[in-house]
């Protein structure tokens, strides 16, 4: 499973830090961060990591709480699965 963040989109309301701990908040930027991410090679906005089977859940939880869709969760295929 992999995660993409779209920091760009972000508006710092947090709901996703508090559903998985890889998302810490950044109060100066008013941004989350992805713990662990590398920017995406296609847009340097964009955080990509893979998520480890026990944070599968948490990872899920977090693009669901995400109110701007920042956060969107792909299966091992590559299919969108959250939001
Ligand atoms: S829930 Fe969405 S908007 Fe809020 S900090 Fe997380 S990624 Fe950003």
């Amino acid at each position: 499973m992999r995660v993409e963040f779209d920091r760009d989109t972000c508006i710092g309301m947090f709901q996703c830090v508090a559903e998985w701990d890889a998302f810490e908040k950044d109060e100066n930027a008013g941004k989350a961060n992805l713990a662990g991410s590398e920017p995406s090679e296609d847009d340097p906005d964009v955080f990509v990591r893979e998520v480890p089977e026990d944070a599968e859940l948490d990872a899920k939880f977090a693009a669901r709480s995400c109110p701007v869709d920042a956060i969107v969760v792909y299966d091992e295929d590559g299919e969108q699965i959250v939001p």
